[in-house]
């Protein structure tokens, strides 16, 4: 347990709340409101712009850096006219082509993804730091590549949490130096050993301000979503969703790994470990429900949760002679998955064949298969949906699955996961 700050607080606000000007005006309306005291501000990239300098990306590998830099030209003036009309300046254009003009220089793909992918958050938090400043909040902007130091695995690093308390020091001393200094970082980005900038995955900017809270020795983490709270289901999937008021962080922990997406899956564990609570408030709607997820020793949600995941794989595989899965295959299974950044879901296995249920990405397949070698045979099925009920009963799986083809089962007390196909008629 580090020591506490017990009036420092982090905000994170993640890519809907500051995706145009009238979202950075909201945000700096929240923390008139809510802030008192000093506070980190983590801020992702604006909107869909990460998805957007993914595409940018695929054209500097396809085609080359004037391509690239004419597709990013429309990413910069999207983020320029909201300066713009914030009425503020920051000189976004180099923000952009200097992340493009690095990343061109890098052979590895994934460093070349997070040095071009970061400028999101740069750009971002420029916008607010700027814009908090023309509002005059003691605003100040700071470089999360200072705390979060990573590994070197791009695209997913690690951090070491235990030492996060220690790269803090600077930013506890400007969260002191004043009454009521607001710290705008990135989310999702940190920085490598060897000084590039790495990233922690999609979404991961929640996860960013975990490690900052503990690096700060926070009072709390606020997460501003567009939804009220953490609901028991995605309300773009089910009807009925409920807020979930008071969770324990183990439950918490529970769903983002069967793939809630409310909260990046790293975010919970650092919290638990300090005991820092975690809300996850509504910016569309003060009034709303909210959650608090802090210790509530065996204390469960009271109605089930559902988490479906829409677009999954299932990679069944088996060695090439038809002989058994022993444990000399398991060990080079797994070492392949680790290398290859395939985060597995489900597993199954038999004595021929073993089976893998994972989000779809053909790249991140591609290089298992292909590592794999060829003493292994593969077959892949493409579009299915996994379905996880924690808290519920046999009778509510069969109503949500009926008119689905059961592919993969698997049950215990609490958690029941289906596999499943969609009837074609
Ligand atoms: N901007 C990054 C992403 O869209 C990180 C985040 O939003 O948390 O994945
Ligand atoms: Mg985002």
């Amino acid at each position: 347990m580090q020591i506490k700050n017990h009036h420092f607080v982090v905000h994170k606000f993640g890519g809907a709340s500051v995706k145009n000007a009238e979202a950075v005006r909201n945000v700096a309306t929240l923390l008139t409101q809510h802030i008192q005291g000093s506070a980190v501000v983590v801020v992702s990239a604006m909107g869909k712009t990460t998805n957007e300098l993914e595409g940018v990306l695929g054209v500097l590998t396809k085609e080359g850096v004037v391509s690239a830099q004419s597709q990013m030209n429309s990413i910069i003036d999207a983020h320029e006219a909201i300066a713009r009309e914030l009425g503020i300046i920051v000189d976004l254009r180099v923000i952009f082509e200097s992340a493009l003009k690095t990343a061109n220089t890098l052979e590895d793909a994934d460093a070349r993804y997070d040095a071009l992918v970061a400028a999101g958050e740069d750009a971002s938090t420029r916008v607010l730091s700027a814009y908090l400043k023309a509002q005059n909040f003691d605003a100040k902007w700071s470089d999360a590549r200072q705390i979060i130091i990573t590994d070197s695995k791009h695209r997913s690093a690690r951090v070491n949490e235990h030492k996060i308390y220690g790269s803090g020091a600077s930013l506890r001393k400007a969260l002191s130096e004043r009454e009521n200094r607001i710290i705008v970082t990135q989310g999702f980005i940190g920085r490598c050993p060897s000084g590039k900038t790495t990233t922690l995955g999609r979404e991961g900017s929640d996860y960013s301000a975990a490690l900052l809270a503990c690096a700060i020795g926070a009072k709390e983490v606020v997460i501003w979503k567009d939804v009220p709270g953490m609901l028991n289901a995605d309300p773009r999937v089910f009807d009925h969703t409920e807020t979930i008021k008071e969770l324990d962080y183990g439950e918490a922990l529970e769903l983002s790994y069967y793939g809630a997406s409310v909260i990046h899956p790293r975010t919970i564990k650092p919290l638990q470990n300090e005991g820092i609570p975690l809300f996850v408030k509504s910016f569309v709607d003060l009034n709303a429900p909210q959650t608090r997820i802090a210790s509530y020793p065996g204390k469960l949600p009271g109605i089930p949760m559902y988490i479906s995941r829409p677009n999954v794989s299932l990679l069944s595989l088996g060695p090439a002679d038809n002989s058994f899965v022993g444990e000399d295959h398991l060990s080079t299974l797994f070492a392949r998955l680790n290398t290859s950044g395939i985060h597995v879901r489900m597993m199954q296995n038999s004595a021929v064949q073993f089976d893998l249920v994972f989000e779809e990405d053909p790249e991140r397949r591609h290089r298992f298969v292909e590592g794999l070698g060829d003493g292994f045979w593969t077959n892949t099925e493409k579009g299915l949906e996994l379905l996880t009920m924690r808290h519920g009963n046999a009778q509510l799986m069969d109503q949500l699955t009926a008119g689905k083809e059961i592919v993969m089962e698997q049950k215990n007390p609490s958690t029941h996961r289906r596999l499943l196909r969609a009837i074609k008629v």
